[in-house]
This record gives C-alpha cells, structure tokens and sequence, in this order.
C-alpha cells in the first residue's frame, strides 16, 4: 500500500475521532450528536467545516474560537489525533482489511466508554447500543470476507453477549449484596454485552479478570496515594468544618460514596482490557497454559 492510502485511512481514523469528541461531550447530557451543528459555546459563532478538520484546524486556529478567542481544549486535537494513530496501527497490523475496521472501530467506542465514565461515572447507550449491533452486524458480514479475525464469530458473538452482561449483573448482583451500596452501574453491564459480543463467552470472562486486576493496580498504586495526601493535607475537605444545612457538600460529587471511599468508574478498566484481551487473548491464554499446567 502506498503512503498516500495510509495518509487518507489515518485521516479518516481522525474525522472519526472529531466524531467521537461530539458523541464525548452530547450523549452524557442526552444531546443528539446530528443536530444542532457545534457551535461556540460562548459566542454562539457556528463551527465552519474548515474550522472542523481534524488537529490542524485546532493549529491553525491557534486553539482559540475565531469569533471570541474562547480557548478550545487540547482533549479535542488530543483525542482525534489518539483516534488517527489507533486505525493506522489497526491497518498495519492486520493490513487494509473489513478486520482492522473491525479492530478501529471497536477501540474507538471503547475509548469514548472509558472517558465518559471517567469524566461522568456513565456509559452512555449511544456508545453500547450502536456498538452491540456494530459487532453483531459485522460478525456476519464478515462471513463474506473470509479474513483471519480476532472477533467472534456470529454464535459466538450472540452467546459472549450474554455471558458479558450475566457475568458482570451477577458480580454487581453479589458485591451489592456484600457492601450493601450499589456496587456496578448498569451501564457496565451494557458495556459487557457489546465487548462479549465482539470476543466471544471465554475472552468476555477474561475480559472482568483483567479489567478487575487492572483497577485494583490503579487504585493501589494511585488512587490510594492521593486519597492519603488529600487526608493529611491541613484544611482539606475532611477535616474541614460540615457544609452548612442546605449547602451541596463536597461528598455530594460522585468521585465518594457516602464514607469518603472513592468510586471507582469500572467502565475505565473494562474498555482498554476488552481491547487488550481481543488482540492479545490468544497469547495470554497459551501463555498460561504453558508455565501453569506441566
Ligand atoms: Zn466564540
């Protein structure tokens, strides 16, 4: 394949990620991400289409509103351009195939559930349900194609959609009934159900080991750290005076529950482990195989 194709495939990987930014910033409020077209939100200035082109609009634009010089965020460029790399990694790796669009896409929805629910503790169905009929549609389509794939096939897909989502209900199901709060959003539940359907029943359970192994490293390693400066920093919320009757508390954002212990958004685990074990499962699971049974 020449440059020029793989310049055009990275560049359309990109328009999908200028795509993505508007589904990140509308389904989380219940926004049609069609209409309206985006405007600034200070000026009310409409977003020409020359304005809209991936990264180098943001650079040409010296990352301000041509109306108002209202700063537009990094994350914007940031996410195209991760969106960009990504589909040109999925078309060198499995060449320009129906099975690196398959790849490309997946890794975009699972990027767009792990930074909603990072920044707004959800998985909005915009994401899962689009996404669930994407791999269902494509796990027959690709039938056609007769490619070597990492996906499921088209049983496969339908049986890992419902042993994702029953998996991940019964661990909410349980560790609700230990913790006696609310242990699992349903949108976690939603998001297993696509990322079965695209790995199949066995990668999906994988999928829950490795999301869960991966959030506790995170929290251990991170979150916990900062809890314990936040907590022994003088005049930090905790041992600041109550808020006053009425007054929002600070333990009223959802990054707490209700003794202080932070919430883990488990969505963010899920998406980049659901991506790991479809690419790299097989190894894995040989892998194990292999050093644990003689
Ligand atoms: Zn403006």
């Amino acid at each position: 394949m020449s440059a020029l194709f793989w310049v055009v495939w990275t560049a359309l990987g990109a328009c999908v990620g200028s795509f993505l930014n508007v589904c990140i910033l509308r389904w989380p409020v219940d926004e049609s991400v069609v209409r309206p077209r985006s405007r600034c939100p200070r000026c009310q200035r409409m977003i020409r289409w020359y304005e809209n082109i991936p990264v180098l609009s943001w650079l040409a634009l010296r990352a301000k509103c041509a109306g108002c010089g209202l700063p537009i965020s990094a994350r914007y460029p940031a996410i195209e351009a991760l969106v960009g790399a990504g589909w040109l990694a999925a078309g060198l790796a499995f060449g320009p195939t129906f099975t690196a669009i398959r790849v490309a896409v997946f890794g975009t929805i699972l990027l767009g559930i792990a930074i909603t629910d990072l920044e707004h503790y959800l998985i909005p169905d915009g994401f899962t349900v689009s996404g669930l009929i994407w791999v269902l549609v494509t796990a027959f389509a690709a039938l056609a194609f007769n490619e070597a794939s990492p996906f499921a096939g088209p049983l496969d897909a339908i049986v890992g959609a419902c042993a994702g989502a029953g998996a991940i209900a019964i661990i909410g199901w349980l560790g609700e009934a230990a913790l006696k709060r609310e242990a699992m959003g349903f949108g976690d539940v939603t998001l297993m159900a696509f990322a079965g359907a695209a790995l199949g029943p066995l990668k999906a359970l994988m999928t829950i080991f490795a999301g869960a192994a991966l959030g506790a490293v995170v929290f251990v390693l991170i979150v916990m750290p900062i809890v314990r400066l936040r907590g022994a920093a003088p005049g930090s919320a905790t041992d600041a005076a109550p808020p006053a009757q009425g007054a929002p508390a600070d333990d009223a954002s959802p990054t707490t529950d209700h003794r202080g212990v932070p919430l883990v958004p488990f969505g963010v685990f899920l998406a980049p482990a659901a991506l790991i074990v479809l690419l790299w499962g097989d190894q894995a699971m040989a892998w194990y195989l292999r050093t644990m049974l003689p």
